[in-house]
């Protein structure tokens, strides 16, 4: 029988707050903050249009007060939905069985996040030699949407942070790669005519056929073609229409459709420039067509997530230091997305590696094991002292 793990309290308290993506993550914020501001760390909150929901950052500093630099920890404080999951037991009281804890969020990610608030109540009296910060964000799980705006300011505010962890579910092993996630609606204005005359009209719909035809295409050529990386399950770029609607009736010409499309790039394979083919498909070979017929017709693209892949920097001293202390040399790379691209592209070497298994995440019955947790906090033992070394943190 595994010892109880000493985050398991906050655990606990993280997932009984419903903190679904729809809803307001200000409880967790503020309980968060309460508890961090308390222990002297510097708390800085940003907020998204409405006033609803948070980011926190949070620091604490270095033996002589200083900010800059040091090692981040980052989670989401965001879960998914549980509608039409079937739970044994109800997701917001989590419950213990099986040396398990069940509920949304025990895994992705409020274990992570209960460890680290858990570590940030004991940390060293004689104080660390770089600071040491904590990140939680909102609205991962729609898209990375909270993440962009805590990181402007920590830039802002000129922290740069050596390196960050973002503990999203991994077994505790590193993860150093995902793909980008990029998703865009495109809406195909055409002209309305009687069916019988469809020569005085502009299908909306069949310049739509031809567009997600051309993004199959697209798809189809980094199939066979690559670039390809083989330590990705799925190891080309991928894209995909998911969504569509249009059309009035089968005698109308349809006046207008709409769809939504994504794809996961490779890290190393340009987002803008598969964006940039499928626009200029669009403005280059349709719309000249269109505008034949009709000048009001026309397409228009709106960017709804544009999530940055990752590729860590293996010589990195957080990669490193990761690698150390959970004993794994394997490279892995995965295909779900993570905060963890937004930190790199700001400059701050990132790397993932949180405790529960990815596998249970986003379903019904949603655990993460006592044992995990109790990993976790070894892991972050770990992290503490090397904070508290001088010298290169690897
Ligand atoms: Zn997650």
């Amino acid at each position: 029988m595994t010892q109880t793990p000493r985050s398991l309290d906050w655990t606990r308290r993280l997932v009984g707050i419903d903190t679904t993506s729809r809803n307001s993550n200000l409880g967790l914020i503020e309980e968060a903050r309460d508890h961090l501001a308390g222990l002297g760390f510097e708390i800085a909150l940003t907020r998204d249009a409405s006033g609803a929901k948070a980011n926190l950052f949070a620091t604490w500093p270095d033996r002589s007060g200083r900010l800059k630099g040091g090692v981040v920890l980052s989670g989401h404080t965001d879960v998914v939905p549980v509608d039409g999951q079937a739970w044994s037991s109800d997701p917001f009281k989590p419950e213990m069985r099986d040396g398990r804890l069940y509920g949304r969020g025990a895994c992705d990610m409020k274990g992570f996040i209960g460890a680290c608030l858990e570590l940030a109540g004991r940390l060293p009296s004689g104080g660390l030699a770089r600071p040491l910060h904590l990140a939680l964000s909102y609205d991962e799980e729609v898209g990375c949407l909270g993440a962009p705006g805590m990181i402007a300011e920590m830039r802002a505010r000129g922290l740069d942070p050596e390196g960050c962890i973002v503990g999203e579910p991994t077994s505790m092993a590193p993860v150093t790669a995902h793909k980008g996630f990029n998703v865009y609606r495109c809406t195909v204005r055409g002209c309305p005519a009687h069916s019988s005359l469809p020569q005085k009209g502009v299908s909306a719909i069949e310049y739509a056929a031809r567009l997600i035809l051309f993004i199959r295409d697209l798809s189809n050529g980094f199939r066979e073609r690559g670039p390809f990386d083989d330590a990705f399950d799925t190891p080309w770029t991928t894209a995909s229409v998911g969504k569509i609607e249009g059309g009035t009736a089968a005698n109308i010409v349809p006046e207008f459709c709409r769809f939504v499309f994504e794809f996961r790039n490779l890290p190393g394979v340009s987002p803008d420039g598969i964006y940039g083919a499928i626009e200029r498909y669009a403005q280059q070979s349709l719309v000249p067509e269109m505008h034949a017929v009709s000048p009001k017709a026309g397409i228009e693209f709106e960017q709804l997530v544009g999530s940055p892949g990752l590729e860590a920097d293996e010589a990195a001293e957080i990669t490193r230091l990761v690698r150390r202390l959970a004993r794994e040399d394997k490279v892995r790379k995965v295909g779900y997305g993570t905060e963890a691209g937004l930190f790199q592209e700001a400059g701050v070497p990132t790397l993932v590696c949180g405790p529960g298994d990815i596998q249970v995440a986003h379903r019904a019955d949603e655990f993460v094991s006592l044992e995990q947790l109790a990993a976790c906090e070894a892991f972050l033992d770990g992290v503490i002292e090397a904070l508290q070394r001088d010298g290169p943190l690897g």
